[in-house]
């Protein structure tokens, strides 16, 4: 079985994608976008390697909880395709036969013309992508997005059926949790133009360290 390497689980998420979900960041990203929150996760090396099936037991697990889908993010998952392929279609299988089906959403930094044909084939495994670089200079407030160029793109019918209705959503405030492990303070979703500096803020105001944070530079 193949090994992949990631950053981090969790469960539940529920700032990116609907329901409760299961987390997946994987490890290693040669994209850098100006102004990426996720600044641990480029390097290629770091993280954990797990095989694919302990990967799969952790969703397995989450599902049980009542994961009503998975997220897929990083880093860049598609640098990884054979393994992120090999996992996705054994999420692919276990949600054989279950109502609702929960649904797999992918981000990505690429665009679909950029991808080859390993990438082509992970991809494809996915009811939704979100593609495209993180752009700061292109603010957005559309829902599970970073920046307004960044595009998503329903390809199944779970996909159309449970994310027709968020591709323009725009809501008042963007979905957002904030957690903490051993490696510091850290933050799921897409914070809109200010949100970062504020939450920083908010922590030194509680005598928290912000140098802690992973979305800033070592
Ligand atoms: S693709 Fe994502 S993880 Fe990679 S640099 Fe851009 S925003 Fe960061």
């Amino acid at each position: 079985m193949s090994t992949i390497r990631i950053s981090r689980t969790h469960f539940p998420v529920t700032a990116l994608g609907p329901g409760p979900r299961f987390g997946v960041w994987m490890q290693g990203c040669p994209l850098a976008c100006a102004g990426c929150m996720s600044l641990d996760t480029w390097d290629a090396d770091a993280g954990t390697e797990l095989a694919v099936a302990d990967l799969l037991d952790r969703w397995v697990d989450a599902l049980a909880r009542g994961a009503e889908g998975i997220t897929v993010s990083g880093g860049e998952p598609l640098a990884q395709p054979g393994p992120l392929r090999a996992f996705l279609a054994a999420v692919d299988r276990t949600r054989s036969g279950l109502r609702p089906a929960p649904d797999i959403l992918l981000y990505t930094g690429y665009e679909l013309t950029e991808l080859d044909s390993a990438q082509r084939a992970a991809a494809a495994l996915a009811d939704v992508l979100v593609t495209g670089r993180f752009l700061a200079g292109q603010p957005t407030r559309l829902v599970w997005r970073g920046s307004a160029n960044q595009r998503m793109v329903l390809q199944t019918d779970l996909g159309r059926r449970r994310y027709a209705a968020s591709v323009d959503l725009t809501p008042e405030r963007a979905p957002l949790q904030v957690e903490s492990d051993q490696a510091g303070v850290w933050i799921v979703g897409t914070p809109r133009r200010g949100t970062l500096s504020r939450l920083e803020r908010g922590l030194r105001h509680r005598g928290l360290d912000p140098d802690a944070v992973t979305w800033r530079p070592e």
